[in-house]
């Protein structure tokens, strides 16, 4: 338990210096080139390696070792403040470590976290498929099927999952499949489906709006066979989960345990809310500048309020986002889970804000900053994302809603 305070401690603020210099020296002047290439920029990634901010290391020191819980948003708003795409081609495979974290045991976590990141060396990605073409939002209706044979102690899984990050080049593939349809949302389980297994391959990739250097894609499930130990958890947990979830349908009094897609957004939000803070910072800092620097009429366009107070809004904005992520960031470690939805809220507010002050940062540049010479209209492609993915901003609103009003509104 660490008392929330504002105050980065020595730690902190040293790796939120490497990563900005990261950022600003590696990812932000190859960023033009991957958002037009459209493809993976391994080379990027590598270097992230190189460097360890590309592994497990970090991302166990970043995610478990720090009781403040605020290593993990002040490294991503440097990374996506240098690009948004480049910095989900180097984060996506955390999706991954979080959905073995949330819902494997400490041996699988310490078994399959490492094999999402490789070495400097020999990289590796992880992916976290857990959407499909008929079911994003509604996680419950999943429909891609595990089957247990208790005989052979296997699973087979049969399937198609759209829109995943990483999807079809990652090495590790986190799964969430009904195992009892008739159970919905808590009929489901998460597997580990192992570097080249059969039957598991990469259906259409998306050419996208924005992030278009980070991969998207199908991942295609036909008959895929995968030992028991694949299971995230115990099968004596899941049954007994089952179980419960089973009791739950006839009998509303019993608590019928978590989702395991839900377990993992819960944990994500406030990092996905730091992605959006580090958009609209690179957008704000940049619309300053050329404010002070672009004149017309005779004096810098920041002398006229119109243009000075956008800024000032725009300022105001992004330090209330940042606030809200810090606090859901801290209250997800340290004050016992999210009483009022502030994990979505954090989202919500961020997602809104990248998109609004990327925006503004178009106006502010005028005509130049409708053309692709500059990187506000690219920033702003990139902020759309973050009101959509994890969680659209309707659903963030969903989970709010129900959370201060105790009530299932719909
Ligand atoms: C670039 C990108 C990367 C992604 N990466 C991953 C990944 O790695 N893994 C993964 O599993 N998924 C991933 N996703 C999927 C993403 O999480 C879904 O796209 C998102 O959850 C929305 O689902 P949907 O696209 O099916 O939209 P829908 O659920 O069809 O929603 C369409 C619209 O209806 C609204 N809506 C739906 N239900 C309600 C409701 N009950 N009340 C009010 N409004 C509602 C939504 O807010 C939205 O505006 C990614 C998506 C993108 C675009």
């Amino acid at each position: 338990m660490s008392d929330f305070s504002l105050t980065l401690n020595e730690d902190q603020l040293q790796i939120q210096k490497w990563i900005h210099d990261f950022a600003e020296t590696v990812v932000r002047p190859a960023a033009e080139e991957w958002d037009e290439r459209e493809e993976f920029p391994w080379p990027i990634v590598e270097e992230a390696a190189k460097i360890g901010l590309y592994s497990f290391d970090f991302i166990a020191q970043a995610m478990l070792g720090d009781s403040t819980a605020l290593t993990m948003p002040l490294a991503l708003e440097e990374l996506f403040w240098g690009d948004a795409g480049i910095g989900l081609a180097i984060f996506g495979s955390s999706l991954a470590a979080a959905g073995i974290a949330g819902n494997g045991t400490t041996e699988q976590m310490l078994e399959w976290v490492p094999q999402c990141y490789g070495t400097p060396e020999k990289v590796a990605l992880g992916a976290f498929c857990v959407s499909e073409p008929d079911a994003g939002s509604d996680v419950s209706s999943l429909r891609t099927r595990a089957v247990y044979n208790e005989a052979k102690d296997e699973w087979t899984l049969n399937g198609t999952k759209a829109w995943i990050t990483n999807g079809g080049i990652a090495d590790i593939h986190v799964v969430v499949a009904t195992v009892d349809p008739e159970l919905k949302g808590r009929g489901q389980a998460s597997f580990v489906i192992p570097p080249n297994t059969p039957g598991l391959s990469m259906g259409q990739k998306y050419k996208k709006h924005g992030i278009r250097a980070s991969h998207t894609s199908e991942v295609v499930l036909d008959d895929v066979k995968i030992p028991g130990s694949c299971l995230l958890g115990t099968k004596e947990a899941l049954d007994e989960k089952l179980a419960r979830a089973r009791e739950a349908a006839k009998n509303p009094e019993v608590r019928s345990g978590k989702q395991p897609a839900m377990a993992t957004f819960e944990a994500t939000r406030p990092a996905v809310g730091a992605q959006a803070v580090g958009v609209a910072r690179a957008a704000y800092e940049y619309a300053l500048q050329y404010a002070q620097e672009r004149h017309a009429f005779g004096k810098p366009i920041i002398m006229n309020q119109s243009i000075a107070f956008m800024l000032a809004d725009m300022a105001t904005q992004i330090e209330a986002a940042r606030l809200m992520v810090w606090r859901a960031a801290w209250l997800s470690r340290n004050g016992g889970g999210y009483k009022n939805g502030e994990g979505s809220m954090s989202k919500l507010m961020a997602g809104r804000t990248a998109v609004w002050v990327t925006e503004r940062a178009i106006q502010i540049l005028g005509g130049y900053g409708y053309t692709r010479e500059y990187p506000v209209e690219r920033w702003h492609r990139d902020a759309k994302i973050f009101d959509i993915f994890e969680g659209t901003e309707q659903i963030q609103q969903l989970v709010i809603s129900r959370a201060i009003s105790g009530l299932r509104v719909e």
